[in-house]
């Protein structure tokens, strides 16, 4: 069997540096906001090509926390993908605002620029893209959007730790980037785990208080915070990481590779496009019958996973909130897509096997 994700395996190269990183943990006597805090913020910063990374508990704080930095009037629009992880939509309604459907390009399966501009209001303060799979967005066009209206943007990049458009980072382009390291993400912790990064030093400062009670001296609260600190341990195990990501993400890429070129082309694959750097969070496929391909892979010893069965305009929690708007595009990635085998501790001949696999299907 080669299953789809499998933690054990995937943490097991750093076994020995995580425990050593316990039990410095454990000899310091220091459990919340210390040094391997700080120390991860400054290496990922630096990772990231960021002025300032600020941990957090989780994504889905990174991304309410970066909205709430702006205080946006209640009812103000945001501009979101509507094939995104239901997360992104979250942290918009958990700040009173009004989520903004806009439909991707079939092909990226990230936010169609040509639909941004359609979607922009006099009430739209934010557009909150989605690095979706690994492959940074459409940041040109975007950026020619946001120098023309005037707008925040918000990266989530959960899914696209290292990414690039043309040489540049995802987490980079926007006033935020929100990244998750829940422990299936390129880059993840032992538990939850999250951050913003920004090159702007009075957002930075702003977050910096928002996660901790609105405050950065002890009983001093300039703001209407929350508690979202990351966690003094996972941010130890997440410096182990780092210094693998780069590593890590290359792995990923060269197992990419060797489904793109030796899938036969019944299958929908993911595009290649000059001056995207990739790191396929996710490698994933399109295909008509896709359920029919996901049980018959599952009966030939291949595990795979649905990056996501229900678009979120059909979930049931946002039935209010989306009131009988259609979304097409979702639906048919929704409908269609299927995710490979495709992590760390992955082997090629492994991928090779799936390949062979699915070359069979019929
Ligand atoms: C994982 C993910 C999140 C949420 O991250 P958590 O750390 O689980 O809160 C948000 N957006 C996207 C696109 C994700 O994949």
């Amino acid at each position: 069997m080669i299953a789809y994700e499998n933690l054990l395996e995937l943490n097991k190269p750093f076994t020995a540096r995580f425990k050593e990183q316990f039990d410095e943990f454990l000899a310091s006597g220091w459990y919340i906001l210390g040094n391997s805090v700080k120390r991860f913020e400054q290496e990922y910063a630096a990772w990231n090509q960021s002025a300032y990374c600020i941990g957090l508990a989780n994504g889905l704080d990174a991304l309410t926390l970066a909205l709430k930095a702006y205080n946006f009037e209640p009812g103000s629009e945001v501009i979101v993908p509507s094939n995104t992880y239901i997360a992104t939509i979250l942290a918009i309604l958990n700040n009173n605002l009004k989520p903004v459907l806009v439909e991707p390009d079939i092909r990226t399966y990230n936010i169609n620029p040509q639909l941004i501009e359609e979607a922009i209001t006099t009430r739209t303060r934010a557009i909150m893209v989605v690095h979706l799979y690994g492959k940074c967005c459409a940041m040109a066009a975007i950026l020619a959007i946001k120098s023309k209206h005037n707008f925040v943007l918000i990266e989530d990049c959960a899914q696209a730790h290292g990414a690039m458009f043309n040489g540049t980072k995802t987490g980079t382009f926007g006033e935020f980037g929100a990244f998750s390291f829940y422990p299936t993400k390129n880059l993840g912790a032992l538990g939850d785990a999250g951050a913003i990064t920004t090159n702007d030093n009075k957002l930075a400062g702003i977050i910096r208080q928002l996660r901790n009670y609105g405050s950065d001296q002890k009983y001093y609260n300039e703001r209407i915070g929350t508690n979202s600190r990351l966690d003094e341990l996972q941010a130890a195990f997440l410096s182990v990481k780092l210094q693998a990501l780069d590593n890590i993400n290359n792995h990923k890429r060269n197992l990419a590779n060797l489904y793109l070129q030796n899938l036969k082309r019944d299958y929908i694959l993911p595009v290649v496009e000059d001056g995207y750097y990739d790191v396929y969070h996710i490698f994933n496929v399109r295909h008509e019958r896709r359920d029919a391909l996901k049980a018959y892979l599952l009966e030939n010893g291949v595990g795979t996973e649905i990056h996501y069965p229900i678009a979120p305009h059909e979930q049931k929690a946002m039935q209010e909130v989306l009131k009988g708007q259609t979304f097409p595009v979702a639906k048919e990635i929704h409908d269609t897509t299927l995710s490979l085998p495709c992590s760390y501790w992955h082997t090629p001949q492994q991928v090779m096997q799936v390949v062979e696999v699915m070359n069979k299907f019929v």
